[in-house]
């Protein structure tokens, strides 16, 4: 038995991304398992290469006398490795793309590291001492050390990677502090004692009902062995991250470990102790600026049973835990979580299936679920739990929607409407604090007309046009300036010079930007300290938390931004939030354009009224009358969710159907374009074969149709069976194969989360 084994070779190249029989030599037959990594003679020269075990079989249709074998086992698989590789085969399939990139993706990278070990930050002072200090080094202005001094006073001892990482102390801060003897680091092993740090820090809260009722059900189910996934879908400030606490202590108890998804730029320093502090150092944070040896470090410890928690970004997924109990997804709707390399996995979905692979449940949560999750709550696929008030006593915020058209009509051309300019005036007299966003995600010069809100939109996949000022060719035709195109079926106009509907001459692209909006509020509040977060501001690595925590600390009254600051902090002095252009993300050219809209919306005006005080919002737009704007006022997500659900229907988008985006690249525009067109052709000719209801659009050229000198095309092809598209993928990927030199190159993308 196991005479055969299916290896993977560790190369990546097209051609060798399959699997190769090898035989097992008899002294392996016992030990050998999928998943393992070995050394096998590869080519016509037999070099040794690395591969990847992926089956053992008893039969192999190649002749045994050119079958080469196995030369050595180089490490051993150990049940979640072999899970993994089985996610990555099912990676490769669901996603497209090769088996070695899908490998890549779930197994860390090995570097020999040595076993770092965990080093803890403890105060060496007494209590009165530390206030002497406290005081001595705010007089100072040194700001990071008493900054570190002050969460050692509140929490004792602080493990030194957050401390560089989360906190953002320079190493060289600590070493001062630790020759003045002030602290103290050692390596020994902290167990802290949860429930004493938890009644130090007030961290310990009683559940309320709602939470404690939520708690106890989805833990009762899984002690019945119902691994349904759940989704918790509670407003801003319900409490959820104090249930998600609840669930993983539940686990934990059972002999269980978890992994918590949380989108990297919400893994704020506030998050990262909540579990500390619950959990100790039992609990461990992987995040994109760790180098390689450090993730594969963590990885050790998950699989030698050091920790139980993991938290981070998507990528925290594939830390191999032995008794994977649960996969905690929150802000379940953020469009993170989809990778935008290959394989384009979705985490959600990816978390579902791993969850499955491992007797593991899924507990996803968001104040604005994405349509894909709520949807299959209400058919009953996912639990589904609600939370709908908010704990710290705050309510939720009034909202005021304020009409641009309105405002121009009026002679008001600043980029302020009245309500607005006198809700900062009173904000900033009473000495509280107001954030103004500037809604520029996905931005992609759409045209609209300021003095009736009409937007240009593609008459037959009712998204927004994108404007193209460059002059630019494709498919034999050049596209002048300021042409209208539409990026999922490739149809395009000229840019109307007066508006449609109302005939006024104002319209046109939208270019204020944050840098305009910080100027246009000095000049109005001259007073007024004001700091701005935009890609700009946030080039360097700390600058991101350092904003925010000189936002926190009251070091300014406005914080404006782009959508950076919709997430992450709680700002309990906050009582004003404008959205200066609620518009600009409804105008964007892909079809979850009002969903991101919406979420968008109900975040923001969440950041409002946190604390003691009520807070109040001004939305500013063009199109008052917007559904998602309408509803994202009434913060009335059921509503928002059943229209949405009948543009999605009539149109097929998802989740009412799968698109898969097939994307072709070449220097060649004329090799991108024709690559995209035998796609489209592969995808037409099953459709006419089989299923009547796929749909095939395009070929178009990409949103960007060139960057760096490569072209890019697009075909969109839509069907109610995602499996249908598995099929259509599948069949573009063997007529690539089976090609002696494939036209340019080819990605695909399922349920893309971009116009592309
Ligand atoms: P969400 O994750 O839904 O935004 P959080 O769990 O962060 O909500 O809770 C919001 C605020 O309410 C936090 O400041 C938290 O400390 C507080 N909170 C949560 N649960 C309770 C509770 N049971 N009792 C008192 N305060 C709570
Ligand atoms: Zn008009
Ligand atoms: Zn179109």
């Amino acid at each position: 038995m196991n005479e055969f084994a299916s290896v993977i070779v560790d190369i990546s190249h097209e051609k060798v991304d399959r699997p190769f029989c090898y035989k097992v030599p008899p002294q392996m037959r016992e030990i050998l398992k999928p998943g393992m990594r070995v050394r096998i003679p590869f080519g016509q020269g037999n070099r040794p290469r690395t591969g990847y075990v992926i089956e053992l079989t008893d039969e192999s249709d190649y002749p045994m006398e050119r079958l080469k074998e196995i030369e050595a086992v180089l490490e051993d698989a150990d049940v979640p490795q072999q899970r993994l590789i089985a996610l990555a085969a099912w990676m490769k399939e669901q996603y497209g793309s090769t088996m070695i990139a899908a490998l890549k993706t779930v197994l860390p990278a090995r570097q020999r590291v040595k076993q770092k070990e965990t080093v803890q930050i403890r105060l060496a002072v007494s209590g009165d001492r530390a206030g002497a200090l406290l005081a001595q080094y705010g007089q100072k202005h040194w700001t990071a050390r008493e900054r570190l001094l002050r969460e050692l006073v509140r929490e004792e001892v602080l493990p030194r990677e957050l401390v560089l990482q989360k906190l953002h102390i320079p190493a060289a801060t600590i070493r001062w502090m630790e020759q003045q003897g002030v602290l103290l680091q050692d390596s020994r092993p902290c167990y802290r004692n949860p429930v004493k740090a938890a009644l130090q820090t007030g961290e310990q809260k009683n559940l309320s009902p709602a939470q404690q009722a939520v708690a106890d059900s989805v833990l009762s189910a899984y002690d019945q062995g119902q691994r349904r996934p759940v989704l918790l879908h509670g407003i801003t400030g319900s409490g959820k991250t104090e249930v998600y606490l609840a669930l993983i202590e539940g686990m934990i108890k059972r002999g269980k470990q978890a992994i918590v998804l949380i989108p990297e730029i919400a893994l704020t320093y506030q998050t990262v102790m909540r579990f500390y502090r619950r959990f100790g150092d039992r609990v461990s944070v992987m995040n994109s600026s760790l180098s390689a040896g450090e993730k594969q470090d963590q990885c050790e410890r998950a699989r030698t049973g050091q920790i139980d928690v993991i938290i981070g970004p998507r990528s925290a997924l594939f830390v191999p835990f032995p008794e994977l109990g649960m996969i905690v997804i929150d802000e379940e709707h953020e469009n993170s979580y989809k990778s935008e390399t290959m394989p384009k996995y979705h985490a959600r979905e990816t978390a579902l299936q791993l969850a499955s692979l491992s007797d593991a449940v899924v507990v996803m949560g968001s104040a604005t679920p994405s349509l894909e999750s709520y949807d299959r709550a209400k058919r009953g696929e996912f639990s589904f739990y609600r939370l709908t008030e908010r704990l710290t006593g705050g309510q939720l915020p009034a909202v005021h929607v304020a009409d641009l058209r309105r405002e121009l009509q009026a002679g008001n051309r600043t980029i302020f409407s009245d309500i607005l300019k006198e809700k900062l005036a009173d904000c900033l007299e009473r000495g509280e604090q107001a954030m103004l966003f500037l809604n520029r995600r996905g931005y992609a010069g759409f045209v609209s007309c300021r003095f009736c809100g009409y937007v240009c939109k593609c008459p037959h996949c009712s998204v927004s046009l994108s404007e193209h000022r460059e002059k630019m060719r494709y498919g034999g035709r050049t596209a002048v300036a300021n042409r209208l195109i539409c990026h999922y079926c490739g149809y395009e106009q000229s840019a109307p010079t007066v508006c449609p509907v109302c005939h006024s001459r104002y319209i046109l692209g939208f270019k204020a930007g944050t840098q305009q909006i910080e100027q246009q509020l000095s000049q109005l509040f001259p007073k007024a300290r004001i700091l701005r977060m935009d890609a700009d501001t946030t080039r360097t690595k700390d600058s991101y938390e350092n904003i925010l925590s000189a936002f926190a600390n009251r070091k300014a009254d406005v914080l404006v931004g782009t959508q950076m600051i919709v997430k992450g902090h709680d700002f309990p002095d906050v009582t004003l939030v404008g959205i200066l252009a609620a518009d600009l993300s409804l105008s964007v050219g892909d079809y979850r354009a009002a969903e991101r809209t919406f979420q968008l919306l109900t975040q923001a005006a969440g950041r409002a009224g946190r604390g003691k005080r009520p807070g109040e919002v001004v939305i500013q737009t063009y199109q008052p009358d917007h559904y998602s704007i309408r509803h994202a006022a009434n913060q009335d997500y059921e509503a928002f969710f059943e229209e949405e659900m009948t543009y999605r229907r009539l149109l097929s988008y998802p989740p009412a159907a799968h698109i898969l985006a097939v994307q072709t690249f070449s220097e060649k525009e004329q090799e991108a374009q024709e690559a995209a067109q035998e796609a489209a052709q592969i995808a037409r000719q099953m459709a006419a074969d089989g299923a009547l209801q796929t749909v095939v659009i395009g070929p178009a050229p990409a949103l960007i149709g060139r960057i760096n000198d490569v072209y890019r095309f697009g075909v969109y092809i839509k069907d109610r069976e995602y499996g249908r598209l598995v099929e259509i993928k599948n069949a573009v990927e063997r007529m690539r194969a089976g090609q002696e030199s494939p036209l340019g190159s080819c990605q695909f993308d399922f349920d893309p989360m971009n116009a592309y």
